[in-house]
């Protein structure tokens, strides 16, 4: 199967310790990388995951909290340094450009390659990126300051071909493209076959949705209803859920009841509290509500 894959480079909340970096990941489709959120220690992590800055077109932004966008200026100069020369892509609310364009202005002058600002509204969800295999989504999200997660879809794929109906039939190979998308085939006696004989359908598409930061928010669920993996925040227990409150964020116990109530593949909580020493206790908690959790740590790589 094509690769579909997340690599978690920081899952740490608020700043960075020796245990955390902060929120960044890179999900990897087919090949191509896309950043979701850029905390301090992106780009060290990027490489300490040995991958490809080159390969690296799109940035995605869920907030602008310090902890999910810090990394931006470093990465943005050492891609210069790297003699970058195709454009970048940063999706994100509008007021991102209006922060960061003058600090790329001011410390990275001379960029060989442009940075584009792509501004969505993270109060809706909204289609924002496209292309042949990949679709990402906006997803709303309830936090201190306007803040969208963002759900990964793979388009539909061609069903795979059957060889030895292939062979039976004799078809020639410049026919089969057709037939994988959906054209019947024609003997040479004038008898039509099906395409369906010839194919068996692909797998479903897979998602992935990734909820940083927010409040317990239900109107989540329908968004990432059957992703096959989903990356909630669970910044507290539930012992602190006043704290949870105050602040905005969730408790594991109400990350595993979202990924219950979508129905997901598997949930894997983090965004961690630095007050926690063993962040089993997180674990523990959504568990007992959603089985198929687990905790992320640094460097995890996520096979969606
Ligand atoms: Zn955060
Ligand atoms: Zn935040």
């Amino acid at each position: 199967m094509e690769r579909f894959e997340v690599y978690i480079l920081g899952c740490g909340s608020a700043l960075p310790t020796t245990k955390h970096f902060l929120s960044s990941q890179v999900v990897n489709m087919r090949d191509k990388l896309y950043m979701i959120d850029c905390g301090e220690g992106a780009q060290l992590q990027f490489r300490a995951m040995k991958q490809n800055f080159q390969k690296l077109n799109h940035i995605f932004i869920s907030h602008l909290h310090g902890d999910h966008c810090f990394g931006l200026p470093g990465l943005i100069s050492t891609l210069g340094l790297l003699g970058r020369t195709a454009d970048l892509h940063i999706h994100a609310q509008s007021d991102a450009e209006k922060l960061f364009a003058p600090l790329f202005q001011y410390f990275c002058k001379e960029l060989p390659y442009k940075v584009c600002f792509q501004a969505f509204n993270p109060g809706k969800s909204e289609l924002i990126f496209e292309d042949k295999s990949l679709k990402v989504t906006t997803i709303p999200l309830k936090h201190r300051v306007p803040t969208a997660g963002f759900l990964f879809e793979e388009k539909p794929r061609s069903p795979h071909i059957i060889r030895e109906m292939i062979d039976f039939y004799r078809v020639p190979p410049s026919q089969i493209r057709a037939i994988k998308e959906g054209a019947p085939f024609v003997t040479g006696e004038g008898e039509t076959i099906p395409y369906t004989v010839f194919t068996r359908p692909a797998e479903p598409p897979r998602k992935y949705a990734y909820c940083s930061d927010t409040a317990y928010y239900e109107k989540v669920i329908p968004i990432v209803a059957g992703v096959n993996t989903l990356y909630h925040e669970a910044t507290f227990s539930s012992a602190d859920l006043a704290r949870a409150k105050e602040t905005f964020h969730s408790s594991a116990t109400q990350a595993a009841s979202i990924a219950k109530a979508a129905n997901a593949g598997r949930l894997i909580i983090g965004h961690f509290s630095a007050r926690y020493p063993d962040e089993q206790i997180l674990l523990n908690e959504a568990l007992e509500i959603f089985p198929k959790t687990q905790l992320a740590y640094e460097k995890m790589i996520l096979k969606v």
